[in-house]
């Protein structure tokens, strides 16, 4: 049962072929067994889970179910989670128990689904290897001895062992998107704004956007449905009704435009990548498509623009982190610069401390106008660049990294080579798009995945032409044997 789509289980659990109680606790034995390989979960939920699924079976003899009625996820730590520790993969907030849900887990609670757990990630979201937890690195279910992308790595990881059906995660460079070209899943960073990112930790808060993380397109369209809309609660919150998700996704593809941009094919992309990409282009094409090369000038210019603006606002979001308010505070201080200092020095990972300084002094009055407001400039550029290439084409493709897993440790040590991994993705989030990453094949036995880059609330379309291209494809359905069978 652990291989089937939210869509298939809603349906067994509609039919009455299988209870949400059997259901969670097959997943939450799943966990237990299988997860220590894996090590994609903070912490399980095992009690609140089957309460939840008791609830929902009840919900549903009684006739109010809705698709995701009983079905189980997991939650991204970075998500609050009433009663649940809740750490953001930090030492920080080892010891933080939310008293209160994150909007996207109160209406996916809504919704009905049950909540397995919470899912390792990068400290504070910061890195694309999910090697900076606190809570020690997740490994790819591909080949333990790789990465499971980052930062949502446990959600991506346990997504692809089957651990669980679906998962949130949250992407601010490439979050989402990445980990799920790494693990062979699908994942869908929404329009800035879609989400209410009230309860989700914040990293850099003009930049994150929660989304889906599941096996197929249409899966994420139905979580989508449960996960966006308006939330006063977060000033960035678009105040318009959401679409239906579902609504296109049996569009024809037929007269679709792709933008392949020629900055996203040269040096730098590893050569097994690029032929999967280009062979699932061509997949596209034989749905009706016609492709045409397109110049994104400023894709350079992404990597360096993200790495002064989010630092500068992490800087600004951390310094609630303090050792006085809550969050780990150090032993017998000796005055109070001595607890910030080691507080905030010893609840901190190396990765976290060093976006810190970065966006401290990026803001500091002698390089402020040098560094955060000459990189606020390239983000206008950037966004200008996306808005000429969709007067022209519909949809932007190419590849979501510049390479499959790589192994553990490899580039720990190299924080640019890490950082490079999102060239791909950064300038998304820098833009507000919308975008996803769709299982398109393997290298030498690793996922890779194809990037679907859409504009301004193009969701719809963009899940349209993904599950158009699943029901020509059965990327998303391979599954890593040692974990699935
Ligand atoms: N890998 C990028 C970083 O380290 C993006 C992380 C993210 O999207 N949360 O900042």
């Amino acid at each position: 049962m652990h291989n089937k789509t939210l869509v298939e289980l809603s349906q067994q659990l509609a039919s009455g072929a299988l209870s949400s109680v059997e259901l969670t606790q097959h997943f939450l034995d799943r966990i237990k067994l299988l997860d220590p390989q894996l090590n994609s979960f903070i912490s399980t939920t095992d009690e609140l889970a089957l309460a939840q699924a008791k609830i929902a079976d009840e919900l549903r003899a009684a006739g109010s179910a809705g698709p995701l009625t009983g079905i189980p996820i997991a939650h991204k730590d970075i998500f609050c989670t009433k009663g649940v520790k809740t750490t953001a993969g930090s030492k920080m907030l080892d010891n933080f128990i939310s008293p209160y849900d994150a909007t996207v887990v109160e209406k996916l609670n809504a919704a009905g689904t049950i909540t397995l757990g919470k899912t390792n990630m990068d400290e504070f979201a910061m890195g694309s290897s999910n090697e900076t937890s606190f809570y020690g690195a997740v490994k790819n279910p591909w080949n333990t001895d790789y990465v499971p992308g980052g930062s949502s790595g446990g959600s991506a990881a346990c997504v692809a062992a089957r651990l669980a059906p679906a998962a949130t995660g949250t992407d601010t460079g490439g979050s989402i998107r990445q980990p799920a070209s790494l693990c062979g899943i699908t994942g869908l960073k929404p329009t800035y704004g879609s989400i209410s990112r009230w309860g989700m930790i914040a990293f850099a808060s003009s930049l994150d956007q929660a989304g889906p993380m599941t096996q197929t397109a249409e899966d994420a369209a139905l979580m989508m449905n449960a996960m966006s809309g308006f939330d006063s609660k977060d000033s960035t919150s678009i105040n318009k009704e959401a679409p239906d998700y579902t609504s296109e996704l049996n569009n024809s593809l037929e007269g679709l435009k792709v933008g392949l941009p020629k900055e996203f094919f040269k040096e730098g992309l590893d050569s097994g990548v690029q032929q999967v990409i280009e062979t699932a282009i061509k997949d596209i094409e034989k749905l009706g498509a016609t492709v045409k090369e397109i110049s994104l000038s400023t894709t350079d210019l992404a990597v360096p623009a993200y790495y002064v603006i989010a630092p500068a606002e992490a800087s600004s979001n951390l310094s609630r982190f303090d050792g006085v308010r809550y969050g780990y505070r150090c032993d017998n201080p000796a005055n109070l610069e001595d607890l910030y200092k080691r507080s905030r020095g010893e609840g901190f990972g190396e990765e976290v401390q060093r976006r810190i300084l970065i966006g401290a002094y990026a803001l500091s009055a002698g390089f402020y106008d040098a560094y955060y407001i000459k990189a606020q400039k390239i983000r206008r550029l950037i966004k200008n660049d996306f808005d000429k290439a969709f007067a022209d084409v519909d949809v932007i493709m190419g590849p979501t990294a510049p390479s499959a897993g790589f192994a553990l440790g490899e580039k720990a040590d190299d924080p640019i080579s890490m950082y490079l991994s999102d060239i791909y993705t950064i300038a998304v989030n820098l833009a507000g798009l919308p975008a996803m990453s769709v299982p398109a094949g393997f290298t030498a036995g690793l996922p890779v995945g194809l990037q679907m880059i859409g504009s301004h609330f193009s969701e719809p379309r963009l899940l349209n032409i993904a599950h158009q291209f699943q029901q020509a494809t059965d990327w998303h359905k391979k599954t890593p044997d040692a974990f699935t069978k």
